[in-house]
């Protein structure tokens, strides 16, 4: 079973307006085992709507509309979709009524496009909206042999949700046979997705009936798998089984397999084992502060850290030794090694972590430290029995820059 969603709205085609039903759609239909194919965006345009309503109703099962049940001119998805299965709208006297009472009540007398949300399609099931005058519609029927789902639904969300959750829901649960589904994501960092790619392959291959997704972005891969079955347990045992074998192949690599981010690994490993954690952060200037100290509880691991920006603060407040920065230059493997050192001695803290680098656009760097090319980083690492530096070579802007030497810290960190 698959569904497709038409969002409908030409607000929704330029650059102020989003589609969020059709999230809250798909989470919905994936709770009732149906996962989502396609998802169309289309104007107000009447030849659009009928085009996207005929290949949905030819590639999907479940077919959900939003929006376009209004009684304006451009509120054209009843006509629309009726166009597409090829079936006539009649007017329902119920509703007919209803609408020409709510008006009544406001003393006013309701201008005749109103009745068009009184158009139902033959044989559909008008679904009640508490929230709103035009109905949902419900329609189980078969198009060229195909048993297919047709459902249209307001577009403000107000009106939209609670009408999809009591009276959509129930209708395709009990339509459609038990499926569930069952997800799991395995997430790696600093690991090119190629690499990934080429090792789990021949592993995913072998489970055609689990859907994997590779992607990748902001400095991290995710695989995604996604398994539908008839029970729970099966989808989960199918899941568990392929990324089971996928964390024996990618070991080490994979920092989470529950959902964690990077910055929630590296706390929890620290608080298992009783480490604190301070940081000295000059060309990221607190993101990596920043990003731990957004997990709930950080206090118990990460203690505290500085940003020192300047040579001079480097010197001052995490005790690197002036002659150090002169002869080596800010961005160096020699000042990383002693901020490193430094913040760890001044703070107390089990580790003590550093990050010098160039983040660009500009050089800027005068001295020793002219030579170097915009993406140079020095991560430092001070556990008390030794002292690491890595060094990076990042490329990109300033911000994929800074993003990617705050990840590469918290990766050195949780190896
Ligand atoms: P109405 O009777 O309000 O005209 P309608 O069913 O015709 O209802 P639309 O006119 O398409 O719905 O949309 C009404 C409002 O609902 C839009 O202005 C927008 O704010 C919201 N809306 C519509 N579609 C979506 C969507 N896909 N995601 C989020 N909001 C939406
Ligand atoms: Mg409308």
């Amino acid at each position: 079973m698959i569904a497709e969603i038409i969002a409908v709205g030409s607000e929704m085609l330029t650059p102020h307006r989003q589609d969020t039903n059709s999230l809250y759609l798909t989470a919905g239909l994936n709770d009732l085992g149906v996962e989502m194919a396609f998802k169309t965006i289309v104007g107000d345009n009447l030849r659009h709507l009928i085009q996207a309503a005929k290949i949905a109703i030819e590639r999907a099962d479940v077919i959900v509309f939003s929006g376009g049940l209004g009684p304006t001119e451009d509120d054209l998805t009843r006509e629309a979709a009726a166009a597409a299965l090829g079936i006539e709208l009649h007017p329902d006297p119920a509703i007919l009524t209803a609408l020409y009472k709510r008006f009544a009540a406001r003393q006013m007398i309701m201008p005749p496009n109103n009745a068009k949300q009184a158009d139902v399609l033959d044989e559909a099931v008008l679904l009640e909206n508490k929230n709103g005058s035009a109905p949902g519609q419900y329609l189980d029927t078969v198009v060229n042999g195909h048993r297919k789902i047709v459902i249209l639904l307001p577009g403000p969300p107000s009106e939209l949700k609670p009408l999809f959750d009591d009276a959509v829901k129930p209708r395709l649960a009990s339509a459609l046979p038990p499926r569930y589904l069952a997800r799991r994501m395995l997430r790696m960092a600093l690991i090119p997705e190629s690499q990934v790619d080429a090792r789990t392959a021949p592993i995913y291959k072998q489970y055609p009936d689990v859907e994997t997704t590779i992607l990748a972005g902001n400095a991290e891969i995710q695989l995604h798998f996604l398994s539908a079955k008839p029970t729970l347990a099966e989808a989960q045992a199918r899941v568990d089984e392929l990324t089971g074998k996928i964390e024996h192949e990618m070991d080490d690599a994979i920092f989470s397999s529950h959902g964690e981010s990077l910055e929630e690994v590296v706390l929890l490993m620290l608080g298992m084992r009783h480490l604190t954690l301070a940081t000295a952060e000059s060309c990221t200037g607190g993101l990596l502060a920043q990003r731990l100290t957004a997990v709930p509880n950080s206090s118990s691991a990460f203690i505290g850290g500085t940003v020192v920006y300047t040579a001079e603060l480097k010197t001052s407040l995490a005790g690197v030794a002036k002659e150090t920065i002169d002869s080596k230059g800010t961005v160096s493997e020699e000042v990383a090694h002693e901020l490193a050192e430094g913040i760890r001695a001044r703070t107390g803290a089990s580790i003590g972590i550093s990050i010098t680098g160039l983040a660009g656009p500009a050089g800027g760097a005068s001295g020793p430290d002219a030579e170097k090319p915009v993406g140079r980083i020095y991560i430092g690492l001070a556990d008390g029995r030794q002292t690491t530096v890595k060094e990076l070579n990042l490329m990109g802007n300033r911000e994929r820059i800074r993003y990617w030497a705050a990840q590469q810290a918290l990766e050195l960190i949780r190896r």
